[in-house]
């Protein structure tokens, strides 16, 4: 074990780092090591193995999420770097637009949402999962693996180069996006459609902090981010992220993220701030989520099977959630059912809920559409019709929960650009 804040857990990676284990979990983000967690509390030998030496570093994830999921994942002020009940959405152009939770709630009322440390979310699921028995070997990537019986070989490559086989009985590819071991899926029947972001972790004056402070900040339009949109969201005091997205589209040549982002801190007048760290990263996923979830001992988890939202650029909530719909039926393989797993699909689907699909084929029209006058003449259109009917939490619903039938009826047509 790499970590020195991990060191001296129960569980750790000595007792597993030469024997078989029943469960071998290849990525230690939020849907590996919630399931490595979830998986050692019932009692299984589990091994969980990231290619990271170190779990707060890389934290390529905006992590914003809805104050449900905060709560429903039990997730820790520790990990909560700050938290927002509102919103504001600059353009199309100049417009600025935007919108707080009700104030005369009080000081005492939940706020919207949160902005999570991911390096710390992903240091403290760890830990829980350590604390619960998990061995956990960092530095260790996942090559290839092949079956073994009615089990699989891992073969895995450690710091310095060291290579190893380990047997289980159960692989689990929670490598995100990568799919290191289950591969790409099905390019014909629903391929995946990719999207990159850059984000920046600036150090800013208070007072300017101030004005980001309490709510999340979207920069739209094709000015700000063709085919994407520019973020601000707030961090501990005296931090922001400032990040760019966009989907991937082949048949144009489409401007460098790190240009786009430059042109945007200049234009937000943070162009001087103390750059704290850069990081980035890719977010795939397939529209209707009908890839294989299993290939034989091999289960795919989280990003690994299309969990990531295309339309909001966010899955940590979706990835816990694959875990939570994972491990009760990996539970009864163990115990010798493993026609249970044959149901992990549906149910999952079922989890992350109908809309789902429709909001992937929202995001591609709504975001790869977003390129010139005309798109950005609907998307104003939209943002006014907002402006005029839906409050805060009415957003928070539309853009986390999907609900775009609550308008939904009349903000659709604009969203698929037929107005
Ligand atoms: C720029 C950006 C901004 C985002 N913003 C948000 C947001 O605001 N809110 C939100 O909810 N989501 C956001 N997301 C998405 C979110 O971060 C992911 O959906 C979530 O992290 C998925 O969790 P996961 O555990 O499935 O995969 P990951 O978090 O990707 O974890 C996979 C792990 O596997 C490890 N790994 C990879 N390959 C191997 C290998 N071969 N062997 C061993 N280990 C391996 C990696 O090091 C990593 O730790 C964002 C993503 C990006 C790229």
């Amino acid at each position: 074990m790499s970590d020195p804040a991990l060191a001296g857990l129960p569980g750790s990676a000595g007792a597993h780092s030469d024997g078989d284990c029943d469960v071998l979990i290849a990525g230690a983000g939020p849907a590996g090591a919630d399931l490595a967690r979830r998986l050692a509390e019932a009692g299984v030998s589990v091994l969980l193995v990231d290619s990271l030496l170190d779990l707060r570093r890389a934290a390529f994830s905006s992590a914003a999420l809805p104050w449900v999921a905060v709560r429903e994942h039990g997730l820790p002020d520790e990990v909560v770097a700050a938290r927002w009940s509102g919103w504001r959405l600059l353009g199309p152009g100049a417009d600025q637009r935007s919108w707080m939770a009700d104030a005369a709630a009080g000081p005492a009322a939940e706020p919207l949402g949160a902005v999570l440390d991911f390096g710390a979310l992903r240091q403290w699921l760890a830990q829980r999962a350590v604390a619960a028995g998990t061995g956990l070997e960092l530095g260790w990537r996942a090559l290839r693996w092949q079956a073994d019986g009615d089990g699989a070989r891992t073969r895995l490559r450690g710091p310095g180069g060291t290579e190893r086989w380990i047997r289980s009985r159960w692989l689990v590819d929670a490598t995100g996006q990568r799919r290191a071991l289950l591969g790409e899926p099905d390019r014909a029947a629903d391929p995946l459609v990719s999207g990159g972001g850059v984000e920046w972790l600036l150090q800013v004056d208070p007072a300017v902090w101030q004005t980001w402070a309490d709510r999340l900040s979207f920069l739209l339009g094709s000015d700000w981010v063709p085919q994407g949109y520019g973020w601000v969201f707030p961090m501990a005091p005296g931090q922001l992220k400032v990040g760019v997205c966009r989907l991937d589209d082949a048949t144009l040549q489409q401007p460098a993220l790190h240009g786009l982002l430059r042109r945007l801190l200049q234009r937000l007048d943070l162009d001087q701030a103390v750059v704290l760290d850069r990081h980035g990263g890719v977010i795939r996923s397939t529209i209707r989520r009908r890839e294989a979830h299993q290939q034989g001992p091999l289960l795919g988890l989280g990003d690994a099977v299309s969990t990531a939202n295309l339309l909001g650029g966010e899955g940590i909530r979706h990835a816990l959630s694959s875990s939570a719909v994972l491990a009760p039926l990996l539970l009864q393989a163990l115990a010798g059912q493993p026609a249970s797993l044959r149901t992990y699909p549906r149910r999952l689907r079922r989890r992350l809920g109908w809309r789902w699909s429709l909001s992937g084929r929202l995001a591609l029209r709504t975001w790869l559409g977003l390129d010139g006058a005309a798109a950005d003449a609907r998307l104003r259109r939209l943002l006014a019709g907002l402006e005029a009917s839906a409050s805060a939490d009415d957003l928070s619903t539309l853009l986390f929960n999907y609900r775009f039938e609550r308008y939904g009826l009349r903000a659709l047509p604009y969203l698929l650009g037929r107005r």
